[in-house]
This record gives C-alpha cells, sequence and structure tokens, in this order.
C-alpha cells in the first residue's frame, strides 16, 4: 500500500486509541448554566448530549469518562434544569450535558423555558460540532424526540442518535429498532446516518463513543 492510502483497520484503530485516551484524562464539572450568557466562551469544539428525562444521559456520561460521580445518576426524572459543562485540562474539547426533556409532570413554564434556552443555544453555538441524540433502545424514537429533531434539522446543527439501555433488550429487538431508527433518520437533513449502540451498565459500544468523539477533534 502506498504512503497516500490509509488503511480503514488502521484508522478505526488510531481513533479507538484516541478516544481512550481523550477519555483517559481527568474530566470535571465547570459549572451550569440556565442562561447562554453564562455560557463559557466559544473557544473550543463542543459536543453536546441530548434525551428524554431517564434515558440514561448521565450514566452515558460517567460511563464515557469512566468517572461515576461525573454526572448525577437518579431515578428523579425533570430534576435538572441546567445546561451542564464539563472540561478537561488536557483537552480541546467541551462536553455540554442538556437538560432531560420529555418529563410529563413538568409545568409548561419550566418547559416553555428548557425549549428557549436550548433554541438559543443549537442556533448560536458555532463550536458545536455535534449533538449526540440519547435514544432508550426499548421504546425507540418518541414525539418528543421527534420535537428535538425538528429543531436540530431547522438549526442545521449535526446529530447522531446514541442507542442506550441495549443490555435491557435481546439481538432481535435491536436489529428492529435499528433499522426503523435509522429509516427516520434516512429522512433527516441534519441527522448522521451511523447509530451507536450502548449500554453504560455493560459498557457495550462507549469504545465506539469515544472514538467517534476523537474523530470530530481531528
Ligand atoms: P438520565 O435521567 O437520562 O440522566 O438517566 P440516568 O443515567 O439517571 O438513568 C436512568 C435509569 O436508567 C437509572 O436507573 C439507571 O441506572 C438506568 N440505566 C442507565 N443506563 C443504563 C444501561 O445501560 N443499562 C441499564 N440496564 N440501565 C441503565
Amino acid at each position: 500500500m502506498s504512503a497516500s492510502e490509509e488503511d480503514p483497520d488502521d484508522k478505526n484503530a488510531a481513533l479507538r486509541e484516541a478516544g481512550r485516551l481523550l477519555f483517559a484524562r481527568p474530566w470535571v464539572f465547570r459549572l451550569g448554566v440556565v442562561k447562554l450568557e453564562t455560557l463559557p466562551p466559544a473557544d473550543r469544539i463542543e459536543i453536546a448530549f441530548a434525551g428524554r428525562s431517564n434515558v440514561g444521559k448521565s450514566s452515558l456520561l460517567n460511563a464515557l469518562t469512566g468517572q461515576n460521580g461525573l454526572a448525577r445518576t437518579s431515578n428523579t426524572p425533570g430534576r435538572t434544569q441546567e445546561i451542564n459543562v464539563f472540561e478537561c485540562e488536557h483537552a480541546d474539547l467541551r462536553l455540554i450535558d442538556m437538560p432531560g426533556y420529555g418529563y410529563a409532570a413538568a409545568p409548561k413554564g419550566k418547559v416553555d423555558a428548557w425549549t428557549r434556552l436550548i433554541k438559543q443555544y443549537l442556533r448560536g453555538r458555532p463550536n458545536l460540532r455535534r449533538v449526540f441524540l440519547l435514544i432508550d433502545s426499548r421504546h425507540g424514537i418518541k414525539a418528543v424526540d421527534a420535537r428535538i429533531m425538528d429543531m436540530l434539522d431547522v438549526s442545521a446543527v449535526s446529530y447522531q442518535v446514541v442507542l442506550t439501555k441495549i443490555d435491557k433488550i435481546g439481538v432481535g429487538a435491536l436489529e428492529e429498532v435499528t433499522a426503523k431508527v435509522g429509516a427516520v433518520l434516512a429522512k433527516r437533513p441534519a441527522a448522521f446516518p451511523e447509530i451507536i449502540a450502548t449500554s453504560s451498565e455493560k459498557g457495550t459500544g462507549i469504545a465506539e463513543l469515544r472514538a467517534e468523539i476523537a474523530g470530530l477533534l481531528t
């Protein structure tokens, strides 16, 4: 093979290693914001994580960073209304944890405030490279998720679906939900076609997600 040709296997292995190193470093909670003005300056690449309350977002962030206490995990949906910001001293990357949406009992005022904040963030963040949209593998895409996809498509923010809790379903069900979600994504202009299937509980797909994120920095 000539030097100009890249072996895809080598590239994948390199990205996995880069992803492993990126998240082997300590990540810290920097701040929680309820107003866009208090976000840190757009001085580095950002990736954001969004999903319905209870989708497993905190667990995924903890699995990604290998730090159990980093993001709070709880069974109290709708509690966190802030955008939580995580940084690492040694990485030109910022992780943005968006407040969970779709909590049925949330008062309308709170939902409106959430929608405003997220819309502003999605429209006004030039350094936002990708949103990872978490979908519970047992439930697939719900109406509230579709509304977020609408927002992302309108804002032309690239997003990628991460299926969560795949340890809770069988192989057949995983194939089914992957096909269904894939068909939806194919019609969505800003959606990235590849789906990452994860289980924070078992560690499945975490190395792939880290590699995907490392690829956004190259
Ligand atoms: P969040 O509200 O989106 O931050 O969700 P959490 O991370 O707090 O998770 C909600 C619930 O799902 C908790 O009871 C977690 O223990 C559980 N959970 C999260 N990820 C997984 C997973 O990969 N597998 C299983 N079996 N349970 C999970």
